[in-house]
C-alpha cells in the first residue's frame, strides 16, 4: 500500500491540531504532535521535560537536537508506518532537512506539504481565547468563538479547562515572530520541492477540512497510480 506522509504548516493557532484529528480518522494516519509530545514530557517532569519548559513558556524553539531525534524515532513506529500526519515539525530548514534524510535512509518520502494560513490578528484573537482540557488536549475550545456547555468544563469529559501557559498575549507575539522568522521559509522550501497545498484559515474549521480531505484524498490516488 502506499504511503500518506504528510506535514501541516501554518502560525500557530491555524488549526492544525484541529484538523490533523480529523485528517487521522479520515485517512488513517499517525498524528505525531511535537508540542503535545513536549507538553506530555513537562507533565511527567522528564529531564527533556525540563529542559524543553523554559524554551516553551518564552516562545521560542526547543533546540533541534531534542525535537530531531525525538520526531524521528517516532516516525519509525509501527503505527507510522502507512503513513503520518506531523503536526508542528519541521519548524525550521535544518529541521526539514533531517526528516527528509532519515526518511530517504528508510526509503520513504514526503507526500505533501499543507499550509493552512491564517493573518496575525486572528491568530492573537484565537490563541488567547483558547481553552484546553485538562484529560485531553486534543479537546479544545474558544470563550467566544466555540464555548463549551458549562463555563471552564470540557463537554466531553467533565474535565476542567486551562490556558495553555503559552497562550499568553506577550508570548502568543514572540511565537508569531519566531514563525516568521524561522518557520515561514519553509513555504518556499517545500513550494520548490512540489510538495505545497495551500488552504485559508480563516474558514470555518469544517470548511478547511473539507478542501484539506479532498486535496489529501487525491494525493492518495496519485500515490497509487
Ligand atoms: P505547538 O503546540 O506546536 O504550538 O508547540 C508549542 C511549543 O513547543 C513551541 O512554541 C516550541 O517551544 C515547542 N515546539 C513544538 N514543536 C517544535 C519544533 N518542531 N521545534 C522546536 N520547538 C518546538
Amino acid at each position: 500500500m502506499s504511503e500518506l506522509n504528510l506535514i501541516l504548516l501554518g502560525p500557530p493557532g491555524a488549526g492544525k491540531g484541529t484538523q490533523a484529528e480529523r485528517l487521522r480518522d479520515d485517512f488513517g494516519l499517525a498524528h505525531i504532535s511535537t508540542g503535545d509530545m513536549l507538553r506530555a514530557q513537562v507533565a511527567e517532569e522528564t529531564e527533556l521535560g525540563r529542559a524543553a519548559k523554559r524554551y516553551m513558556d518564552a516562545g521560542d524553539l526547543v533546540p533541534d537536537d531534542v525535537i530531531i531525534d525525538m520526531i524521528i524515532g517516532r516516525v519509525g513506529d509501527p503505527d507510522a508506518a502507512d503513513g503520518f500526519l506531523l503536526d508542528g515539525f519541521p519548524r525550521n530548514e535544518a529541521q526539514a532537512e533531517a526528516l527528509a534524510k532519515a526518511l530517504k535512509e528508510r526509503g520513504r518520502r514526503l507526500t505533501g506539504a499543507l499550509l493552512i494560513d491564517v493573518p496575525d490578528d486572528v491568530v492573537v484573537q484565537r490563541l488567547a481565547g483558547r481553552r484546553t482540557c485538562v484529560k485531553n488536549a486534543s479537546h479544545i475550545y474558544h470563550v467566544d468563538f466555540d464555548p463549551p456547555k458549562h463555563e471552564g468544563v470540557c463537554d466531553q469529559d467533565g474535565a476542567r479547562l486551562v490556558q495553555r501557559d503559552d497562550d499568553q498575549e506577550d508570548t502568543i507575539r514572540r511565537r508569531l515572530e519566531v514563525y516568521h522568522s524561522q518557520t515561514e521559509p519553509l513555504i518556499a522550501y517545500y513550494d520548490r520541492a512540489g510538495l505545497l497545498r495551500r488552504f485559508d484559515g480563516t474558514r470555518s474549521a469544517d470548511e478547511v477540512h473539507d478542501h484539506i480531505r479532498a486535496t489529501v484524498a487525491t494525493l492518495r490516488l496519485e500515490e497509487e497510480l
